[in-house]
C-alpha cells in the first residue's frame, strides 16, 4: 500500500535519511557507492512502513521507485553541497574530515603561514571556492545544526555569512553565521557598520558567480 506523505511526515522523512546517510558512511569506513550507502541506510536508518511505501514526487517518479529512494539520493547531492562528503570519483562518495568528527573545531587543520597570506590577500569570490572555506563553512553548519540562525524552521538553502571579513582562512567561531538564503539578503539590505554596503554589491557578485559555478 503506498500513501503521500503529510508535510512534516515528508520532513521527518527528510531528517531521517540525512542522518541515515551519513551514519551509513561512518559505518562503511567513510566511502561508499551510492548503492552501498543507499542499502545500508535503508536497513538501519529506522525508517517506517509507512515511509518505505510512500510514493515518489510526479516528477521524478521516473527515477525514483519511492519517495525514501528520492530523498536518499538528494541527501547526498545536499551533504556535497554543504562539504560535508564528497564525490572525488564516479559513484564514490566519501565523509571530509568535517564530518567525521563529533565536535568540529576551526582549528582542527591548520593553515600554515603562506597558504595563510594567500587566503588573506585573494579576491573573495575566490576565497569562497577553496577547501579551507569549505571546510570552515561545512563546521560552521555544522556547530548551527544546520538552521538558520534568525529562525531555526528555516532549514533550506543555507549559507554561512561573514559578519567579519578580517580573518579570512582562520575565521573566529563568532566571524561566521548561519542564515537562510532570504535572511542572508535581508542582513545584506540592512547596513550594518561601516563598509557594509561596499560588501554586499561584491558578495551578491560573488554569490552569484559561485552560482554559475554549480550549476
Ligand atoms: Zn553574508
Ligand atoms: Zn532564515
Amino acid at each position: 500500500m503506498s500513501t503521500e506523505l503529510d508535510v512534516s511526515e515528508r520532513r521527518e522523512l527528510r531528517r531521517k535519511a540525512r542522518a541515515a546517510t551519513l551514519e551509513a558512511l561512518r559505518a562503511l569506513g567513510g566511502e561508499a557507492s551510492r548503492r552501498a550507502i543507499s542499502e545500508h541506510a535503508l536497513s538501519a536508518g529506522g525508517f517506517t512502513a509507512r515511509e518505505l511505501n510512500a510514493p515518489p514526487p510526479a516528477v521524478a517518479a521516473s527515477k525514483y521507485p519511492r519517495l525514501v529512494d528520492h530523498d536518499l539520493s538528494w541527501t547526498l547531492t545536499n551533504l556535497k553541497r554543504e562539504g560535508l562528503v564528497e564525490n572525488p570519483r564516479w559513484s564514490t562518495w566519501t565523509l571530509t574530515g568535517v564530518a567525521c568528527k563529533a565536535t568540529p573545531s576551526l582549528a582542527a587543520e591548520p593553515v600554515d603561514e603562506a597558504r595563510l597570506a594567500a587566503l588573506s590577500s585573494m579576491p573573495y569570490w575566490l576565497y569562497l571556492r577553496t577547501p579551507e572555506w569549505r571546510r570552515t563553512r561545512a563546521a560552521a553548519l555544522v556547530r548551527a545544526g544546520h538552521r538558520c540562525s534568525l529562525d531555526g524552521t528555516h532549514v533550506k538553502s543555507l549559507e554561512v555569512h561573514h559578519r567579519s571579513y578580517e580573518r579570512l582562512g582562520k575565521e573566529l567561531e563568532s566571524d561566521l553565521t548561519v542564515l537562510c538564503r532570504s535572511c542572508h539578503e535581508r542582513v545584506h539590505a540592512t547596513p550594518q557598520r561601516v563598509g557594509g554596503g561596499r560588501r554586499s554589491l561584491w558578495f551578491l557578485l560573488a554569490r552569484r558567480w559561485s552560482r554559475q559555478q554549480q550549476a
